[in-house]
């Protein structure tokens, strides 16, 4: 008998892949945590059935999420990641050698723990191996308010706004973040896709707006999220991720990544007019 996840999209559209193995299956305060073994995407994360992260095609998420804004600040040295208990985003952050420290917070510690135990590729910096990388199992909104004007750059590396994540995307959690960034710093967050998500976008990017003087979403290709069409926003106090981006300084960055470049770096802020019409101010 074959063995299908399906995840929907929409309520009559969705994504269907084959499962070779159930590798984790199991409930934490917050959430429903499955890691399984896919066919053709390897191990797949699902949080409350929803994909978080395959081997496959995460390294297009964590590329985004991480250098666009640690190449747009010109010497990130403490850098925190709320969420991102896959530990994908702290793998990409410690390629950047300016970076002294950086701060995991993550509500839930079963997805540390499993991460570690079932997805190595990605948690490889977070199992406690790198003196540069500090975890806090906590709620980001709580964390955040312990720690103000501390941070060159923050990520939200969080779920979709439901659950634990729905503030996340409130603009008094962005006010907080606005506040733990030092006078230059720069926050990033998963910002959904521009294909489905139009009104959770408009939401998201004025609560932005009211607190930040830049902010520019940009693009990637995620095939296992909703439409393959996804977004980030970029929120910034002070630099520019195109007008003020080094491009020499990305191109001689000194290691590989699998999909971010100093080409398009500049090309994921280019926009579909669908994609700009949702966000408009
Ligand atoms: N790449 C994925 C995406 O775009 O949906 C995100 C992956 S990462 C596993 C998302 C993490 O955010 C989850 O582990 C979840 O527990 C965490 N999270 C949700 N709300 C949070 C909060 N308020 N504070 C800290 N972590 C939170």
């Amino acid at each position: 008998m074959d063995l299908w996840y399906t995840e929907k999209h929409s309520e009559n559209v969705g994504i269907t892949m084959k499962v070779t193995k159930t590798l984790f299956s199991g409930e934490s305060e917050f959430q429903k945590l499955d890691i399984v073994e896919t066919l053709e995407y390897g191990k797949m994360m699902l949080l409350d059935g929803l994909v978080m992260v395959t081997e496959r095609d995460e390294f297009v998420y964590h590329d985004m999420i991480s250098h666009p804004a640690l190449f747009t600040h010109p010497n990130p040295k403490k850098v925190l990641v709320i969420g991102g208990g896959d530990g994908g985003s702290i793998r990409e952050i410690m390629k950047h050698p300016s970076v002294e420290q950086a701060v995991l917070c993550e509500i839930d510690g079963l997805v540390i723990d499993k991460s570690i135990e079932l997805l190595p590729s990605m948690a490889c910096e977070i199992d406690g191996s790198n003196p540069r990388v500090k975890l806090h199992v906590d709620d980001g909104i709580a964390y955040i308010r312990e720690h103000q004007d501390e941070f060159d750059v923050i990520m939200i590396d969080s779920t979709d706004p439901i659950g634990p994540a729905v503030g996340l995307f409130e603009e008094d959690f962005y006010r907080l973040v606005f506040g733990a960034l030092k006078e230059d710093g720069i926050m990033v967050a998963q910002s959904e896709s521009p294909f489905y998500h139009p009104e959770i976008q408009k939401n998201m990017y004025k609560n932005l707006r009211a607190v930040y003087p830049i902010v520019e979403m940009y693009q990637a290709f995620i095939p296992t999220y909703p439409s393959g069409f996804w977004s980030f926003a970029f929120a910034s106090k002070k630099y520019h991720p195109v007008k003020d981006f080094d491009r020499e300084r990305a191109k001689n960055r000194g290691f590989y990544t699998r999909y971010y470049n100093e080409d398009l770096h500049l090309g994921a802020f280019m926009l579909p007019t669908f994609a700009k019409e949702n966000i408009a101010g």
